[in-house]
């Protein structure tokens, strides 16, 4: 049971527990916010259509990012497992996995989310510190790299990510609860999903992921 989508409003944690999922279980962590940031960087043409929409806290169309992800879950490196983190966001987008995930022996087998009250929400993203190379997160006061400002996983300097600032965020909120709660509905109804308090703690969470996933490593 290794093909996991892991879920979750912006802040709930996904980054950090996803770094440590695909380290453990050795699958591969498949951020589409990574991606996109990624293309941003290098000025593909995806990057540029995505910039402006991810800066200010929208949505990628769901053409776009489906025929991304479906292209990624191809990779032979997917084959025994992965780690989906921010995909999928809209019904649309989970409607799609579900016909393409079977027919290149990706289905979803497992669904964990992690929730968070806004309140709390506000408050990590404000002090959020992320690893642009590593896709590792922090944070200034309950998380803090061993060198202040430098990933402790590869060694790159961190930064703070342009859409977490108090408007973009807003948005993506807004968002989350328009067009990606509704996944969890979704997800129950087929019986995959296991929910999280994502306030209990970094290492107990961890635990309770690690033990819904098994000593099989
Ligand atoms: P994240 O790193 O998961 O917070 O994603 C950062 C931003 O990338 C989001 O706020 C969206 O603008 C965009 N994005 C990431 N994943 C998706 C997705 N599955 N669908 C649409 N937009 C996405």
């Amino acid at each position: 049971m290794r093909n996991i989508i892991l879920m979750g409003p912006p802040g709930a944690g996904k980054g950090t527990q996803a770094v440590n999922i695909s380290d453990t279980y050795k699958i591969p962590h498949i951020s589409t916010g990574d991606m996109f940031r990624e293309a941003i960087g290098n000025k593909t043409p995806l990057g540029l259509q995505a910039k402006a929409i991810i800066e200010s806290g929208g949505l990628v169309p769901d053409s776009l990012t489906i025929a991304l992800v479906e292209e990624r879950l191809s990779h032979e490196d997917c084959a025994n497992g992965y780690l989906l983190d921010g995909f999928p966001r809209t019904i649309a987008q989970a409607e799609a996995l579900k016909q393409f995930g079977p027919k290149i022996g990706r289905a979803v087998e497992l669904v964990i989310n992690i929730a968070v009250p806004d309140e709390v929400l506000i408050e990590r993203i404000a002090g959020r510190r992320v690893c642009p190379k590593c896709g590792a997160s922090y944070n200034i006061v309950a998380m803090k790299p061993r060198v202040e400002g430098i990933c402790d996983r590869c060694g790159a300097e961190l930064i703070q990510r342009k859409d977490d600032n108090p408007e973009s965020f807003k948005v993506r909120l807004e968002n989350y609860y328009a067009q990606t709660q509704p996944l969890l509905d979704y997800y129950e109804k087929e019986g995959l999903l296991h929910s999280f308090d994502g306030t209990v703690g970094y290492q107990n969470l961890q635990e309770g992921i690690f033990a819904l996933l098994g000593a099989e490593r």
